[in-house]
């Protein structure tokens, strides 16, 4: 069974968040310590993978919904454009280990990276 963390509990409903998309398989929600004017997590529902290249290999179709809804998101919090971060093991600052996209937009013109 896969580990527990802090994003299936949000999943779970044992942690509440503001859902601000969701389909049958992803939903998206705020992050808690923003890093940009607009930070959003998509994740998938399921805690089976965690981390991005263990999703392209396992369920691409997934990952591509992930990505239409970081998309959708851009469009109704930002201008539609948007950087897309997946975080892939502890050295490359991931903390939380259920495959999850960062959403960022209205970055700081310059930057490459958001955080
Ligand atoms: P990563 O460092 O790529 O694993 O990203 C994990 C992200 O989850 C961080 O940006 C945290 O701020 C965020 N986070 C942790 N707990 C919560 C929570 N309860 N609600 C929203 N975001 C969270």
């Amino acid at each position: 069974m896969a580990e527990e963390t802090v994003f299936s509990k949000i999943v779970a409903g044992e942690i509440p968040v503001e859902k601000l998309a969701e389909t049958d398989r992803v939903i998206a929600f705020p992050d808690i310590n923003p890093q940009a004017p607009v930070h959003i997590l998509v994740i998938p529902k399921t805690s089976e993978y965690a981390d991005v290249t263990a999703l392209a290999a396992g369920d691409p179709e997934l990952l591509a919904e992930m990505v239409a809804v970081a998309k959708q998101l851009a469009e109704s919090h930002a201008d539609g454009e948007y950087r897309l971060i997946f975080n892939n093991g502890a050295h490359a600052g991931q903390t939380v280990f259920h495959v999850h996209a960062h959403v960022l937009a209205n970055i700081e013109q310059g930057k490459l990276v958001g955080f």
